[in-house]
């Protein structure tokens, strides 16, 4: 069985190897990168990183990341998700080429159900072509689960792709 500690290197080793991955698949894709959920603010900063000249847009609904990785104002979408991410659809359409999710806690019931109910959400914002990377399973009527780079630990983290 894996130890707490097991779960928590494999879920940031997952993060990693997979926005590594997403963000090169989708590097000639010019439509925005959505980071939901910057909490301490170290996925954002690798994603920052990892892509310099895209646009990424955080959702959050309260500020509390690290100095050095906290996003610009405008660069921000502050409330919760389940209102500003249709308001996202609204303002940029079906445009999103990455979308990167790490809104859960340590309750794995409570994060399949958050899960559950924000699918369907995140399901018509996502570009054709373009990938999600979710820590958590997702439930998408349309979007299809693509396999994960070598790096990644199985069930510690999801890639879906809109065909
Ligand atoms: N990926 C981050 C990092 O590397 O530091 C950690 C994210 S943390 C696990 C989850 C974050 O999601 C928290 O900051 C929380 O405030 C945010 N969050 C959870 N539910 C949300 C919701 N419904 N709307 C907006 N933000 C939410």
């Amino acid at each position: 069985m894996e130890s707490r500690l097991d779960l928590f290197i494999n879920r940031m080793v997952s993060q990693r190897a997979c926005l590594d991955f997403a963000a090169d698949a989708t590097k000639d894709m010019s439509g925005p990168v959505f980071e939901l959920g910057l909490g301490n603010g170290r996925t954002y900063s690798h994603m920052r990183q990892i892509m310099p000249d895209r646009d990424i847009y955080v959702f959050e609904r309260a500020v509390a990341s690290h100095p050095d990785s906290t996003p610009p104002e405008d660069r921000v979408l502050l409330g919760d998700v389940f209102e500003t991410l249709p308001a996202a659809l609204k303002r940029f359409g079906p445009t999103a080429a990455l979308i990167h999710a790490d809104l859960g806690g340590h309750n794995r019931e409570k994060n399949d159900q958050f899960a559950r109910a924000l699918s369907p959400v995140i399901e018509p914002i996502l570009a054709q072509g373009g990938l999600m990377v979710a820590s958590d399973r997702m439930y998408f009527d349309t979007l299809t689960e693509v396999a994960l780079p070598p790096d990644a630990v199985r069930g510690r983290c999801f890639i879906y792709t809109c065909t």
